[in-house]
């Protein structure tokens, strides 16, 4: 081994920082520098340093937020947000819901270019799928006039659990069981695909671009067709032991309830998942078959039956939350998939059961908040994650 002091030695660690800085940023996790400190283990010296000789290159790039909003933080002053330089590429955000998928196209910092929402049955159909998504993404590339070699990577977001140990398809869509949508997706989009979790990918983006920027620990909770959960823990996402923690959906809350797609009986899903929601919905007059937006415009038209029915799906996902927050302590609650737009009667009916099922004390009860991204939250996280992935070309340090 070389010692400390050999000639080179002090360029090497020089080298060996800039990766740590700028792999800090593009991970999504550090936006300031007090975040890459933090992150790295640097002086602030240190950081500073090279922090100011990266966006003298042009490989970071600060001030801008990354979902395009005016960005504040707590003391009210617009802190100096860093990212990667937004021009140095594009990638790809793909979320493979059971209905229907998004695509978002965006740049390094984030900043959405070009998107695409479709209905289509991807339980069903991953052949179609599949394509549609080849198609897609060459529509979208060309309405937002760029190269297709400026496409660096691609981030897809799957409803189902997602394991870090190899050669594992999402297993809950129905017809993708042999399928490595990385591999697949990968060859017919001739970048690199990553694949996450879709809970995960949505708590991802609401602490990088939305309402948990400046939070540590964090749980996320997914209200839409599933039910999941997405969590940071001391500034890091834990994905647990296997990679499929989170599983909130499959937290049984009513023993001997309904049969989940599982095969578990009276999980949280089954009670909260939009099919119940729809499911509870009376049969319309016309005879017309309702689904989850009928709920939600009920909702907001003060129908008591909708209200009623999104506030019961509220109790149940407080009751499972405050397992969770008992064992977790985190610093927030974000709330958010399609079924979150219900707003007031769907958070008032958390709260109302998570502040009884945990223990009694004076501090104040976990604040919960809705997500500020909606129903883009995953896809977001989806392009989050090719952000991470993204090869950059990065010069030697002056
Ligand atoms: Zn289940």
């Amino acid at each position: 081994m070389r010692p400390v002091n050999a000639p080179g030695s002090l360029e090497t660690l020089r080298r060996r920082n800039r990766g740590l800085v700028l792999r800090a940023v593009q991970s999504g996790g550090a936006t300031s520098r007090v975040d890459i400190v933090r992150a790295t283990g640097l002086s602030r010296t240190t950081v500073s340093s090279l922090v100011n000789e990266l966006l003298a290159e042009g490989l970071l790039a600060e001030g801008t937020d990354r979902a395009g909003r005016p960005s504040v933080n707590q003391t009210g002053r617009p802190p100096t947000r860093l990212t990667l330089e937004p021009s140095s590429g594009t990638v790809l955000g793909i979320h493979l819901r059971h209905d229907g998928i998004r695509l978002a196209l965006a740049d390094l910092a984030g900043a959405v270019l070009a998107e695409v929402l479709v209905d289509l049955d991807v339980d069903h159909r991953a052949d179609a799928a599949l394509s549609f998504v080849e198609d897609a993404t060459n529509d979208l590339v060309a309405e937002a006039g760029i190269s297709r070699s400026r496409l660096l990577g691609a981030g897809v977001a799957v409803s189902s659990p997602v394991p870090t140990l190899p050669r594992h398809g999402p297993a809950l869509l129905t017809t993708w069981h042999d399928i490595d949508v990385a591999d697949v997706l990968g060859e017919r989009l001739g970048v690199r695909v990553q694949v996450g979790n879709d809970a995960n990918l949505g708590a991802t983006a609401e602490r990088v671009f939305g309402a948990a920027r400046t939070t540590r620990s964090l749980v996320y909770v997914m209200l839409a067709e599933g039910v999941g959960a997405g969590l940071f823990l001391d500034g890091r996402p834990y994905l647990g032991a296997k990679g499929v923690a989170g599983e909130f959906g499959h937290v049984v809350v009513a023993p001997g309830g309904r049969v989940c797609r599982c095969g578990n009986r009276g999980c949280l899903e089954t009670v909260a998942g939009a099919g119940a929601l729809v499911a509870a919905l009376p049969a319309r007059a016309d005879g017309t078959v309702p689904d989850l937006d009928d709920v939600l415009a009920a909702c907001a038209a003060g129908e008591p039956g909708a209200l009623r029915i999104v506030a019961d799906a509220g109790r149940a996902v407080g009751t499972a939350l405050a397992g969770v927050c008992t064992m977790l302590d985190p610093d927030l609650v974000v709330v958010g998939g399609r079924t979150a737009a219900a707003g007031r009667p769907l958070m008032d009916g958390i709260v109302e059961t998570l502040r009884r099922g945990v223990p009694p004390t004076d501090e104040p009860l976990v604040p919960v908040v809705a997500g500020e991204l909606g129903a883009r939250a995953e896809v977001l996280g989806a392009v989050a994650l090719a952000i991470s992935g993204a090869p950059l070309a990065v010069p030697a340090p002056v």
